[in-house]
This record gives structure tokens, sequence and C-alpha cells, in this order.
């Protein structure tokens, strides 16, 4: 058959081969990839509706226990000057969100697991929860917490802290469905100690649904390695873990990181591999949340409406204090570290209209597949 009556076959049917899934991947051809987005897109607005909710993200802490080969806050990164902002400065930052009409937020940081950082999330939690509460967020703000791997105790700590209702999700991104791939990303020294190793990782995500939160997880796209095949694992992967969130997002280089050697993809293709990356999990997983990534946005200034136009339906501005974002750079040329977190929240609202969305202001836009499946 032509390549054309192939990805109208492909993009009919509702169940997807792994053949099929590696074909889709791989589309270039701009009036094939407009196939591929429209197909995605409609699904979306059937399954999810036209709205596109915002988290605002707060990149609270740098400081970070592990040496992830990709990251550019990893521990080993001694030139960098770390931060952690006061549990005063994280509630109003979140408040500040809540004020701005942004239905939820998340608290990431890097990875920590001592006692008197445990207890100072949870003092966060509890207070943006309390604190946020209003006519238009009755509940306060919906929760995304992406802090990395902790113990089942401590999820569940956190869990109970933002109290009865709903609305709290943990986001803790697989990176690769490929456990020789995931070896070589991160350092054996942290493997041995089973600390971010493909297993421990497998486990906290079990925990993290045993305490009650929705579970997102995610991974890099275009890691140096990686196969259209390996994308189609991690496709399949996150069906099987049946998870009920996604951030997925292009691998960038970093200075600050032990890999630069090994490069990246040439920004078009990686930006292509990634749209359809969206929209294919969009495509198989059908009711989840799909977060459009900042990393998009550093490949082009365009990135997340078209991230957007492709399937996502959250996107995450950043709403960390501007003197601090300059020091969470995880990739280089990370977007907006000079803006005012103003600045994010205005100019994104007429660029997600133009691609055909609306944003469900004041809503916690939690994932319909939670709903259906608790
Ligand atoms: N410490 C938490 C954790 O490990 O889940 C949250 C913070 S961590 C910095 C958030 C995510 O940043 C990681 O899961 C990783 O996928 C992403 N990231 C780090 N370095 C990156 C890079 N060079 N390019 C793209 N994404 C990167």
């Amino acid at each position: 058959p032509s390549p054309a009556s192939r990805l109208e076959r492909v993009l009919r049917q509702d169940a997807f081969s792994d053949a099929d899934i590696v074909y889709l991947l791989g589309l270039d051809d701009p009036a094939d990839c407009e196939a591929l987005r429209r197909a995605s897109f409609d699904l979306t607005s059937r399954v999810i509706g036209d709205a596109v909710h915002y988290r605002g993200l707060l990149e609270f802490s740098n400081v970070c226990r592990l040496n992830c080969r990709y990251c550019g806050i990893r521990k080993d990164n001694r030139g960098l000057p770390r931060y952690v902002l006061s549990k005063r400065q994280v509630v109003e930052s979140a408040l500040w969100a809540a004020e701005n009409n942004y239905g939820s937020v998340c608290l990431q940081s890097g990875e920590r697991r001592d006692e008197k950082f445990i207890r100072f999330v949870e003092a966060c939690i509890r207070e943006i929860r309390r604190e946020s509460v209003s006519e238009t967020l009755p509940h306060g703000l919906g929760l995304t917490l992406s802090l990395g791997e902790q113990d089942a105790a401590t999820y569940r700590r956190w869990r109970e802290a933002a109290g009865e209702h709903d609305g709290v999700r943990y986001l803790m991104r697989i990176e690769t469905s490929n456990p020789e791939l995931f070896a070589r990303l991160h350092p054996a020294r942290d493997r041995k100690r089973m600390e971010k190793s493909w297993r421990s990782r497998l486990r906290a995500l079990d925990d993290i649904r045993a305490a009650g939160m929705q579970v997102g997880t995610g991974g890099m796209i275009g890691l140096p390695g990686q196969t259209l095949a390996d994308l189609c694992d991690d496709i399949r992967f996150y069906a099987r873990r049946d998870v009920d969130m996604l951030g997925m997002g292009p691998y960038i280089t970093s200075l600050g990181a032990d890999m630069v050697e090994d490069g990246m993809m040439d920004k078009g293709p990686l930006m292509q591999l990634s749209l359809n990356m969206l929209a294919v999990t969009r495509l198989v997983l059908r009711d989840v949340n799909l977060a459009a990534s900042t990393a998009l946005q550093t490949l082009f200034e365009d990135g997340r409406e078209r991230g957007v136009a492709y399937g996502a339906n959250i996107v995450m501005p950043n709403i960390s204090p501007r003197d601090v974002r300059k020091n969470y750079q995880l990739y280089d040329n990370k977007p907006c570290v000079d803006e005012e977190r103003a600045d994010c929240r205005g100019c994104l609202e007429g660029r997600i209209a133009a691609v055909g969305r609306r944003v469900g202001w004041n809503e916690w836009g939690c994932s319909p597949h939670y709903a259906r499946r608790t």
C-alpha cells in the first residue's frame, strides 16, 4: 500500500500494534505529521474536552542527593549555588497562583529524604491547602508533588497532609522504560545503593499508587542510544502501569551535567519526535492527563502550544521567584529564567486560544483516567 493509505488505515484503528506505533513515531513528512496531530487533537477533544489546565510550577529547591548524568542540578555540579526557598516563600508563591486563577500547583525539587525535608514539605502542603481555600477554590489548590523517590510512609504522610479531598498527584518519571539505557544514565554508585535504580523507581511508583495519589510518570525523548522501539516500549510501559498522567519531554544537553559529549538530536527532528510521542501516547492511552513540557519550549518558543495542538492538556507555567530560576537549569537555555511569573501567565493564554483550546481557570483538572479507575 502507498504510505498515505497505510497512515489512514492505522489512524482509523483504536488498537495499535508495536509496528504501528513505531511507524507513527517515525513520521516526518509534514502532511503525515499533520494527519497524526489532527487525530490526536480530535481524540483529546472527545475524551478530555477543550480545556487546558495550568499547574503553576514551583521549583523550591535545587539541593539534590543524586547524580543523574543528564541533569544540570546533579549533586556533583559543584559550580551551582544551592538554594531552598522558605516555607513562607513556597506558600506565598502558591497563593499567587491561586489569586491568578490557577487551579493547581506543582511542587518540585531535587531529591532529599531527610526528616527535616519531609516535615518541610508536609507543612507546605498543609498550609497551601488551608490558605488557598476561597469561593472559587472551595477545597484549595490542587497539588502535584514531584520530589523523587521516597519511602511508602512518606508518600502517605504527604497525601494525608493534603486533607480528605482528592486532587493530589505525584509525578515521577521512569526516565526510560529500558533498564539498560536507564543504567547508562544513572551512575553505578547511586544504583548500588538502590538509589534511583530502575527497580527502586518501579517500587516507588507502586507506593505512590498505594498512597492514594494520582500517579504520573513519563520519560525523556531523544536520549543518546534510544530507539523508536524504546519509545514504543515506554508507551506500553505507561499503559501496563495504568498511569493517570504523563510528563514527557525532549532530552536537552546541559553544561552542568555529565554527558555533554554524548550530544543531543538536532532541534527540528527532536521537536517532531517529541510531538509524535505526545500524539501516539494520546492515541494509545486516551484519557490520561498529558503535559506539554517546558523542555518543548526550550527547543522552539511556541513548543508548548504545539504540544497542546498534538494532544497535551496540561501546561506548567513557572511560578518560581525570578531570582532562583537561573539556578534550576536542568538543561541549557531553559526558557523564562528572566521573566516575572505574571509574564508567563499572560503570554500563554492567547497562545493556547490560538491552537483552539481554552484555559480551565480555577479548576483542578484531575485526570479523567483516575476518576474512571477509582
Ligand atoms: N527530583 C525529582 C525526580 O527525580 O523526579 C524531580 C526533579 S527532576 C530535575 C525532574 C525531571 O527533569 C527528571 O525526571 C528528568 O526527566 C528531567 N530532566 C533532567 N535533566 C534533563 C535534561 N537534560 N533534559 C530534559 N529533561 C531533563
